[in-house]
């Protein structure tokens, strides 16, 4: 998953918990004797079948329930990654300066960014996160970086 070859612990979702400290004190003391059991008994087919089912039966009961939470958690993932790479390249533009962060945009230097960004399914932000952030690019707003786009490569501003 995404989120963890991100490293993005914080982010990792979180189920609710049963707070019985009894049985967790019981677990502490049996832990291995419980696990293998566990194990046996998870690897059952009976046992994943029913896992399956009741899954099954969740997932058609909360549909909207999930497919909200699955949004706002991929929202958050996107939104760490946009911090984490402005917080990189710089959080105004550098060509006019703009630093309203709903107007910038990062940069491919040698203006292939189209190409790149297609070959990569248009998962940038990642993509610069996980290879290190590599120098080739720099944080544009979205007029300068179109204006580039526009003009062989170099900004309006810049003639
Ligand atoms: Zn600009
Ligand atoms: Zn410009």
């Amino acid at each position: 998953m995404l989120v963890v070859r991100l490293g993005l612990g914080m982010l990792r979702r979180k189920m609710p918990q049963r707070n019985n400290t009894k049985r967790r004190e019981e677990y502490a003391k049996n832990k291995e004797e419980i696990n293998r059991k566990r194990r046996a008994r998870n690897n059952t087919e009976e046992f994943k079948y029913k896992k399956r089912l009741s899954e099954k039966i969740y997932r058609d009961k909360n549909k909207e329930k999930i497919s909200e939470y699955n949004k706002s958690f991929s929202r958050k993932v996107r939104e760490r990654c946009k911090e984490l790479v402005f917080n990189h390249y710089g959080r105004k533009c550098e060509c006019c300066g703009e630093n309203h962060i709903e107007f910038l945009t990062i940069d491919h230097m040698n203006g292939n960014g189209r190409k790149h960004r297609k070959e990569i399914n248009n998962k940038l932000y990642p993509w610069l996160i996980k290879n290190n952030y590599p120098e080739e690019f720099k944080t544009l707003c979205l007029n300068c970086n179109f204006g580039r786009y526009k003009n062989n490569g170099i900004c309006p501003h810049k003639l």
